[in-house]
């Protein structure tokens, strides 16, 4: 077990397997019972032949069926509503990356439970009272910003609510007031970089960054080590939608190996997309849960199209929520060219663990003729953009076998200037599909 363990409930964090089952079924049907308030869920219930009653077992949630975005987004969002609308303080949205957005309610309880889940996660990380955070995501409707607001909060670190954007006075406060930890969407980090290099900043020697939190967005491992090298600090990865309140859903632990699911709050199926049959533990699935403790708006059976897979066994850091691995992208980031399946996260593991490649990539999608052409544009870092074009062809070339290995297909490879691709401050878009039969399934 790690030396420091820091636990923030351990009273919930160290539960067994046996326990956290026995909590996950309470919380279960006490959940049910809120739902059967709802008028929405008795007819849900009612369609599926469920008589939540007649839940006995964890197993049982399988006779219900399953919610996703679409059933979010008809009319009217309060028809999931399990309370009145008088006891609701709060509401978010998701992002809308994929469609139009969803609305979510909480009520003060929801609000409480969802603080205390972050908190959880970020001491977990190593913040304390002590430190200054930083927290660099949007706020408003996106749940990143107000989400580690009230946790930090809630630890008692001094929090600097400096939202998105603004990319040389984020650096400016960081100076100013020493920032510790900060909360960073992964491909704006990486492009924060730029600036810093451009202000003639280290982040290493020049602040005193200790931790960053990456999240709201998939990204690789060799995203994760230059993070963490060119600012020198320990970047932990946090996974969560807005559906299920936000950030801080699963988070990593120190030991790095996976994201621990938070058990006594959510259930967690992984399931396959096609079938919708539970996977093999450890094996890849879509991952769908279940609120346990949600009050205003409890949601079942929800389907995220997250993909990931679960770790066997315990982890070293004393806790027994399982785990789950990096996200590989939702399925409908998944493309097909050629006949292959490629998600984004396999270009840019390629990409980023080239030398040389900056901060920024995109995968363009058209149609040449009647046929379908990839083409990856890859920002090259400062050095080797103003050297010798030997060194830029050498890099292509090895781009692009390293990218056929990896995928099985030979996109065209063009290297492009630092600063050339377009830069978000929420989520990238590492996709352009302007192909005639966009996304052709
Ligand atoms: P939207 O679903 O419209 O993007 P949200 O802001 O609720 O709106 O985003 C939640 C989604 O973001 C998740 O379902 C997942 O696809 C992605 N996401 C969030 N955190 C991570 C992460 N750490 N790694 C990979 N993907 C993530
Ligand atoms: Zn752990």
């Amino acid at each position: 077990m790690q030396q420091d363990a820091g636990y923030w409930n351990p009273e919930f964090e160290l539960l067994d397997r046996a326990e956290i089952a026995g909590l996950q079924l309470q919380r279960l049907k006490e959940t049910l019972e809120r739902c059967s308030r709802s008028p929405f869920y008795r007819e849900w219930f009612r369609n599926a032949g469920f008589d939540p009653a007649s839940l006995t077992s964890l197993d049982d949630i399988r006779r219900l069926p399953f919610m996703d975005k679409a059933t979010l987004r008809g009319d009217d969002p309060t028809r999931f509503l399990t309370v009145g609308l008088e006891d609701i303080v709060r509401m978010h949205s998701s992002s809308g990356t994929t469609g139009q957005a969803t609305v979510i309610f909480h009520t003060a309880g929801d609000i409480n439970t969802w603080s205390n889940m972050v908190a959880r996660c970020m001491y977990m990380a190593g913040v304390r009272r002590s430190d200054v955070f930083q927290n660099m995501m949007g706020y408003g409707l996106f749940t990143g910003g107000l989400g580690l607001h009230y946790a930090a909060e809630r630890i008692g670190a001094m929090v600097i609510p400096a939202g998105s954007g603004n990319s040389k006075r984020q650096i400016q406060l960081m100076q100013e007031f020493n920032t510790t930890v900060i909360h960073i969407i992964p491909s704006y980090a990486l492009y924060l970089l730029e600036v810093f290099k451009e202000m003639g900043v280290d982040p290493k020697k020049d602040t005193q960054l200790r931790i960053a939190v990456l999240g709201a967005e998939p990204h690789t491992e060799g995203l994760r080590s230059r993070v963490q090298e060119a600012y020198g600090l320990k970047a932990f990865n946090c996974y969560g939608l807005s559906e299920m309140s936000g950030p801080g859903v699963a988070f990593e632990c120190p030991e790095k190996q996976g994201l621990h699911v938070w058990e006594d709050y959510y259930l967690l199926e992984v399931l396959d997309p096609a079938s919708l049959e539970p996977v093999e533990e450890g094996k890849e699935g879509e991952l769908v849960f279940t609120s346990l403790c949600r009050e205003g708006m409890p949601l079942l059976r929800y389907r995220t199209h997250d993909l990931a897979s679960t770790y066997i066994g315990d982890c070293a850091c004393g806790r027994c929520h399982r785990r789950i691995s990096r996200i590989k992208g939702r399925s409908d980031d998944m493309f097909i060219i050629k006949g292959v399946n490629i998600f984004p996260m396999q270009v840019e593991k390629i990409l980023l663990g080239a030398l040389g490649v900056g901060s920024n990539y995109q995968i363009i999608l058209d149609t040449i003729e009647s046929k379908d052409e990839m083409r990856v544009l890859v920002e090259v870092a400062g050095e080797l953009w103003h050297g010798e074009v030997r060194e830029l062809n050498r890099l292509r070339a090895r781009i692009a076998e390293e990218l056929r290995q990896e995928i099985l297909i030979s996109p065209i490879i063009e290297l492009v200037e630092p600063g050339f691709l377009p830069q978000t401050e929420s989520k990238a878009v590492r996709v352009m599909d302007n192909r005639d039969q966009a996304r052709g399934d």
